[in-house]
Parts: structure tokens; C-alpha cells; sequence
């Protein structure tokens, strides 16, 4: 029988539920356990792929295609398995199931209601996941309890102890313990409001995780305990951690894994945190400064961007070095072109975007790497950019550009595939998911990869118009992979540059802190000799370390 975890939160939104059902998620699967964690998402939008990341962060995408919330991506990068579009639920997606079925006439002239269809379709789509090989669904809900939109979910998990057995699911709720510095203490007051909440929708937890700044004391912790009635050893304390990394390790020393597993009787030895050890010390480790410069739209939001931060780390930890992040708003580089303060960079990553803002800032970036050695790597946009920087201004290709942003140029180097013209359903046009690519043989992308036949995720319209592959082959410029018809460009390199290489792909998706994606480590190679040339006391300071 799959046993169930529900992960709630309260007191404030973006205290870490995600991370705290994704450290769980591992250190249950460190204990031999089979475990898939999923997302319910209380806003009404069909799925985040429309949502705009200044508002909600980063898009994720599955290998299936699915468009889903941020949190996924933690999921994925902390368990280590591929999930699907299954694990991401809206409120807007339960609702288009319930309507479709209402259409056809599957509920026979019936009223139809929040309870039971929208909490019956809820408890389908938690069900959908509890297959005969997964021992543990974890299930976080997005959004505070107390939240309007979150009362169909809190009402469907709270029934679905009910279906599913009293010892098959438990429920951790996620608070704040806030510090307020004039009393100087931490305060519980938050905390209680918050399970007494959750309680008037019918669900006593059964564990609770205090979010702090500082730890809290096993005092308060107590305090806690006696007003919530869990006992004190399901009272969690997660203080802010110095990297994501530390969190299934100390919530491991705190005993939520084994607090669960009694609670949920399941039958699993200590977990092996070997590996787990092993990638905190290497974070530890990581110290040899590199700074890397990220041109992007949305700059004010650092989770606009956060697969392509992590990966940029995960190459970092394995390499020694510390990334600095430099944000650079893309709307600013002709600006910054002229105070030279792309100079200071050891690397730069053109990410992928939508919409025209930014993108002559981020060719011209694209222009600066590749004159003056700069590492670059283009993600999807990135690619874009890149190659209608080099058709501008090598193959004199006047004003090329992108049809998605200038329909009129005489030079569509970047374009709809003809397959795609004429489609105006926002929703329906993309190329999303996983795709594999053939690498040419000894190419840098193939010398990175280690293998010629690659997959990575995608999500994307527009394409590097085949139209105009011959003049680029003729030069510097290398295809260097490309769909397996070889209709599509997939990556693209300079022979001559260190390293100027981009991927219509997202390949920031699939990297894990213990397995970066090799793109990303390439990239963090070059940007480490980089750092290495222009701070030679680096080279120097290591070797006296070493002795
Ligand atoms: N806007 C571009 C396209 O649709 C790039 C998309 C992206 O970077 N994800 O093709």
C-alpha cells in the first residue's frame, strides 16, 4: 500500500515547503524507499506555462512536456528521478477536467459541485500517482492555509485520510517561527494561529516544521508541541541553511524522516546520506571565485531564473569554485559595453526569454564574448542570439534577426518552422519536452557529453532557419548538433573560441547538484581558466594551500 505525505504551510508563503517535501522526498529514498512527490497549485491558471516568471519564477519543464511550477524542479534535482507532468496540479486543470466531463455528460443531468466533483477529481490526481511501485507520494499544497483558493485541497486531503487509512497518510505543516528583535525572542503566537487553522478545516498535523532565521530551542519547540498536540519529537526546527543542500541533512538530524516512518509504519533502515554528506563537503569545498555574468530580463526575480542558477552551481561544487552571480539586465549592455564591465567576467550565459525586451542587449553580449574570448553559453534565446550575432556581424548579413521579433527582416536566420505557421493558439505551438539530438563526432559538445546521441528539454517556437545552414557551415561557425533528420540545429560552437557554445535546448533542467549538466561544467572549465588567467595569485594561492 503507497503510503502518503501531505506537506501544508502557514504563517507566510515561501518559507521552503517545496524544499522541505523535497529533502523529506530524499531522505526517504536514501532509506530504500520508492518516492514520487507532486504539486497541488490553488491559482486557476490551466498550468504556469502562461504565467509571466517576474510574477511566479521559472517555468519547469518534464521531460513529457509538462509546464510546470518551480517547485518540481526542486523535487527533481533533490530525489534525483524524472517526473512528469502528472506531479503539477492546478486548480485550473482540475476544473477543465471536471467542466470536459460535465460537457460530454458524465455526470447525467446531476448538480455539479465543489464537493464531491472538484475533491474527487483532487483525490483522482493524488491517486493518479500511487502506482504499484511507489511506496511514498509526497504531496505539497500550494499556497497558506487560510487562503480562499486553498479550501478544495485542504477538504480533499483531508477526506483522502479517510478513503485512504488512518496509518497510510500523515500531514507536515510548514511554519514561521519569526524573530522579533525588540522582545528579542522568537515568537510561536504565528504558529498556533496557523494549526488552529488548519484544524477548522479537519486536519490535525502530525508534524510540524518551524522555519527561523537562528534556531529555536528545544523550550519553544516544547511550547509548540503542547499547543499544537504533536508530540516534540514531530516538531521540526529548519533555521535558514547557508545552502539548499544542508537542508535534507538537518532535517534528517532533527528526525522528520524518522518521525514519518513510525508514524506511517513503514518498515525501512537509516538512511545512507553518504552521497549526500559527501556534496555538502564539496559545497564547503567550493572556493575558488568565478564570476559569472547572467544577461537576462528578469533580473529583479533571481527565480525567473532558477534551474539555470543551480546548474551554474552544481558545475561550481564540482569544480572548486565559488559562482558569483553578476545580474545583468540585458536592456542595460549597450551601456555596459561602453563602461566595459562585461570585462570583469569570467563567463557569461545568454538564458532563454520570450518577447523582444532585452534580446539587442543580448546579442550584443553574444558579440563581446566572442571577440574577446569571453566563455558564453546561449540557452534556447541564448542560441538564438548568438547566431543572429554572428550572421550580423560576420557573415554581413544585415539586419538579421529573429522573425519572432522583427517579422519584416530581410534576414530571418532565426524563424517559425513552416509546420508552425499559421497557428495562433498560444497554448498549442510549442516545442516542449524532451528531444534527442545527434552530436557531431569530436565536436565540443560531443567531447562534453561523452556520447553522440543526447536528450534535453525544450520549450520553444521558433528554430535556426535551415535556409541559411550553408553559409554558417562555411565558416568558424559549427552545427554541432542537430536533430536526428537533421532538420533542426540543436547546438551550435565556434571552432576558434574557448568556448562560445549554445543549445536550442534547456539543458539546465536536467542538472542535479551531484550530476551537473555537462554543458554547465564545460562552461564552468572554461570560466575557471578564465578566472585562472586574469587572477594569477589563484593558481599561486592554491599551490601553497596544497603544500
Ligand atoms: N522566444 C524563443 C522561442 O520561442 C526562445 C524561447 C526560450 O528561450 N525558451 O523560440
Amino acid at each position: 500500500m503507497t503510503k502518503h505525505i501531505f506537506v501544508t504551510g502557514g504563517v507566510a508563503s515561501s518559507l521552503g515547503k517545496g524544499l522541505t517535501a523535497a529533502s523529506l522526498g530524499r531522505l526517504l529514498k536514501q532509506r530504500g524507499l520508492r518516492v514520487v512527490i507532486q504539486k497541488l497549485d490553488p491559482y486557476i491558471n490551466v498550468d504556469p506555462g502562461t504565467l509571466n516568471p517576474f510574477e511566479h519564477g521559472e517555468v519547469f519543464v518534464t521531460d513529457d512536456g509538462g509546464e510546470t511550477d518551480l517547485d518540481l524542479g526542486h523535487y527533481e534535482r533533490f530525489i534525483d528521478e524524472n517526473l512528469t507532468r502528472d506531479s503539477n496540479a492546478t486548480t485550473g486543470s482540475i476544473y477543465s477536467t471536471v467542466l470536459a466531463a460535465e460537457r460530454r455528460g458524465d455526470y447525467l443531468g446531476r448538480t455539479v459541485q465543489v464537493i464531491p466533483h472538484i475533491t474527487d477529481e483532487i483525490k483522482r490526481r493524488i491517486s493518479a500517482l500511487a502506482s504499484d511501485d511507489m511506496d511514498v507520494v509526497i504531496t505539497e499544497v500550494g499556497g497558506t492555509v487560510g487562503d480562499i483558493e486553498i479550501l478544495p485541497f485542504l477538504e480533499a486531503i483531508r477526506q483522502f485520510r479517510l478513503d485512504a487509512g488512518r496509518d497510510n497518510v500523515c500531514y507536515v505543516h510548514v511554519t514561521l517561527v519569526p524573530y522579533i528583535a525588540p522582545s528579542g525572542e522568537h515568537k510561536t503566537k504565528p504558529t498556533q494561529h496557523s494549526v488552529i487553522e488548519l484544524r477548522s478545516r479537519g486536519i490535525q498535523p502530525d508534524a510540524i516544521v518551524c522555519r527561523s532565521d537562528e534556531p529555536i530551542g528545544s523550550d519553544l519547540s516544547r511550547k509548540i508541541a503542547n499547543l499544537s498536540s504533536v508530540p516534540v519529537e514531530a516538531v521540526v526546527n529548519a533555521p535558514d541553511a547557508g545552502s539548499l543542500y544542508e537542508v535534507p541533512l538537518m532535517m534528517h538530524d532533527e528526525g522528520l524522516d524518522a518521525v514519518i516512518c513510525d508514524l506511517l509504519q513503514i518498515d525501512a533502515g537509516p538512511p545512507d546520506l553518504t552521497e549526500w554528506i559527501e556534496l555538502n563537503r564539496k559545497v564547503e569545498a567550493a572556493t575558488n571565485p568565478v564570476r559569472i555574468g547572467l544577461i537576462g530580463k528578469y533580473v529583479n526575480l533571481v527565480d525567473a531564473y532558477l534551474s539555470v542558477v543551480e546548474s551554474l552551481k552544481h558545475a561550481g561544487i564540482q569544480l572548486g569554485a565559488d559562482v558569483e552571480i553578476d545580474w545583468i539586465q540585458a536592456e542595460d549592455v549597450e551601456g555596459l559595453l561602453t563602461e566595459d564591465r562585461l570585462r570583469n567576467l569570467d563567463g557569461i550565459v545568454i538564458p532563454g526569454g520570450f518577447g523582444e525586451r532585452g534580446v539587442e542587449g543580448k546579442i550584443a553580449a553574444a558579440g563581446y564574448a566572442r571577440e574577446n574570448d569571453v566563455p558564453c553559453l546561449g540557452l534556447c534565446l541564448g542560441l538564438q542570439c548568438m547566431t543572429i550575432e554572428y550572421g550580423r556581424n560576420v557573415l554581413a548579413l544585415e539586419r538579421a534577426h529573429s522573425s519572432e521579433f522583427e517579422p519584416s527582416t530581410p534576414h530571418p536566420v532565426i524563424d517559425l518552422m513552416d509546420s508552425q505557421r499559421g497557428v495562433t493558439d498560444l497554448g498549442g505551438t510549442m516545442r516542449l519536452g524532451a528531444y534527442v539530438a545527434q552530436l557531431q563526432p569530436s565536436s565540443q559538445v560531443a567531447e562534453m557529453y561523452g556520447e553522440e546521441v543526447v536528450s534535453e528539454r525544450h520549450r520553444h517556437r521558433y528554430e535556426f532557419n535551415p535556409r541559411y545552414r550553408s553559409q554558417y557551415d562555411d565558416n568558424d561557425f559549427v552545427c554541432s548538433g542537430e536533430s536526428p533528420d537533421g532538420r533542426l540545429v540543436e547546438f551550435i560552437e565556434l571552432k576558434s573560441h574557448p568556448f562560445w557554445v549554445a543549445t536550442q535546448a534547456h539543458p539546465e533542467f536536467k542538472s542535479r547538484p551531484t550530476r551537473p549538466a555537462p554543458l554547465f561544467l564545460g562552461f564552468m572549465e572554461a570560466a575557471l581558466q578564465r578566472a585562472e588567467g586574469r587572477n594569477p595569485q589563484l593558481l599561486t594561492v592554491d599551490a601553497t594551500t596544497d603544500a
